[in-house]
């Protein structure tokens, strides 16, 4: 009720439910309003908003047909540890000359406990530029530093000569390559983000969740992993002979960074307190109609869960999630419905897949994976939708690993038939491609893709974009209040079944592009 445009929105919203009496997208939306409802208090990880919106959705699964294919029925139930800093409890300090400058929770840095941190920190630190080390691509930050016991400093992002995918997937190992380097922590300059430093900072006093079971950590034997606020950098620099300012410079336009030891100390004690919990995946399965391919699997995923209850903005302080990703949710049960209503004869089998954590770190995709409730190897593809933005008409669509593999080939076959143009990532540099759950998957040797409603760079349309990532992205006012493009999130529904379809039936088993740097996970 906080916003005064919402009479005139709900108004938009009834009027265009009567334009289309009973059509697609009111079923599309309705699903969008059950699971951002306030009601569900932002579908947290282990929360009880989470749980009613998982039965909600193996509800929505029994009802077009689809077989339960989680471990107990439609779930998949996953345990996790949900982790917390006690800042009352906790200090941190660099320190120069003997002189201790204290760093502030929150308004300089702050702790990440996905992995648990060491109770006490006394080490030297070094600047090891973007942290990154990619040999085959000829680039090291830590060729030639001494990381030895020490806590690595560095900034987020990654120097123009490493493409997209490469550049995500080296980020997201990052922390394997310091550790190997002997880092014992490491300290991010964040030199960019979706979300204004003061969301970061008050998101900080939720707690974290990690799974119990994690095979496939990237943070394991980090003692220390600090973000830093940009605004507050210059203070890790004193005395190293360089400035915060010129090494975010250079950072802005993506050139290397030089890499240097630094003379201060980091110094503290850090108390975290943590509790079990449990979330679950849920699973529901299309069988496939063909006698062999139907044991091979198309996975669809969409993740479930949100970030909960947070710091209040403008006295909201239920973190809906209804584009992030009640969107995607809704795409999937809709598509699941119009296979089952159209008697769609799919030659493989199809799992429908929502997963819980992805906003902890993409932990139920993980656990998926690592824990598939299918064969393994019998997984050909994952698809997956998060956050697609119907904010305005949809005539091209923004693909994530579209260089990557030959679902391209299915995907301009579908987008001609449908007069949708098919693009890459207009900003590779936001490492969309290992942002969502598809990256589980990846990670495993599966071919997979991520899509978004179509816009190019400097459009009216980018500016929409870039206006909703900065005042809904992660904040309260992604909820029901706020205007979506009906006819855009029904067009792409449409086309995601046609192509789920063409994928589900294609001839042969999806397969990495020999030039894919993905395919290194392959194991086919
Ligand atoms: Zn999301």
């Amino acid at each position: 009720m906080r916003h005064p445009f919402l009479a005139s929105v709900l108004l938009a919203l009834a009027c265009s439910a009567a334009a289309h009496a009973a059509g697609p997208a009111d079923r599309w939306l309705a699903h969008v309003r059950f699971l951002a409802d306030d009601a569900l208090e932002g579908r947290d990880t282990g929360s009880i908003g989470h749980r009613k919106a998982a039965e909600y959705v193996a509800s929505g699964f029994k009802a077009a047909g689809l077989e339960p294919a989680g471990t107990t029925g439609f779930f998949q139930p996953i345990a996790f540890e949900s982790r917390q800093v006690e800042e009352g409890q906790s200090r941190l300090a660099l320190v120069h000359d003997g002189n201790e400058q204290p760093l502030v929770f929150g308004d300089n840095v702050i702790v990440s406990v996905r992995a648990p941190p060491a109770a006490h920190i006394d080490a030297p630190l070094a600047f090891a530029g973007y942290g990154l080390s990619v040999p085959e691509a000829g680039y090291d930050d830590l060729n030639g530093l001494d990381l030895n016991g020490r806590v690595a400093v560095v900034l987020s992002g990654g120097p123009a000569t490493l493409g997209g995918p490469l550049l995500a997937h080296a980020s997201t190992v990052r922390w394997t390559a310091l550790q190997r380097a002997g880092a014992l922590g490491v300290v991010t300059i964040l030199r960019t983000s979706d979300i204004p430093w003061d969301r970061i900072k008050l998101r900080r006093l939720s707690p974290v969740k990690g799974l119990v079971d994690d095979p496939l950590s990237d943070t394991t034997g980090e003692q220390i992993a600090l973000t830093v606020n940009p605004a507050t950098a210059e203070q890790w620099f004193t005395g190293s002979g360089h400035s915060a300012a010129e090494l975010l410079a250079l950072a802005a336009d993506r050139k290397p960074l030089p890499h240097f030891p630094l003379t201060g100390q980091l110094r503290g004690t850090l108390v975290t307190s943590s509790s079990r919990l449990q979330s679950d995946n849920v699973v529901g399965m299309l069988p496939g109609t063909d006698p062999q391919l139907k044991g091979e699997y198309l996975v669809l995923s969409a993740h479930l869960d949100h970030v909960g209850r947070g710091e209040s903005v403008d006295g909201d302080g239920i973190y809906n999630g209804a584009m992030d990703n009640a969107s995607g949710i809704a795409t999937l049960l809709e598509v699941a419905r119009r296979l089952h209503d159209s008697g769609a004869r799919l030659r493989r089998s199809v799992i429908f897949l929502g997963v819980t954590a992805e906003e902890q770190g993409l932990l139920g995709s993980r656990y998926f994976t690592a824990h598939p409730t299918v064969p393994a190897s019998a997984i050909v593809a994952d698809l997956n939708t998060d956050m697609f933005l119907p904010l305005f008409p949809m005539h091209s669509l923004i693909v994530n690993g579209l260089e990557e593999s030959d679902l391209a080939d299915d995907l301009r076959r579908v987008g001609r038939a449908a007069g949708i143009e098919i693009t890459g990532d207009p900003e590779p540099e936001r490492n969309a491609f290992v942002r969502s759950d598809q990256y589980s998957f990846i990670r495993r040797g599966v071919p997979a893709l991520a899509f978004k409603i179509g816009w190019t760079l400097g459009s009216p349309e980018h500016d929409i974009v870039k206006r909703w990532r900065a005042e809904r992205y992660h904040a309260p006012s992604d909820d029901l209040n706020q205007p979506m493009d009906l006819q855009a999130a029904e067009d792409f529904t449409r086309f995601y079944t046609a192509f789920v379809e063409a994928v589900a039936s294609r001839a042969t088993r999806p397969r990495w592009n020999d030039t894919s740097f993905f395919r290194r996970f392959a194991t086919e």
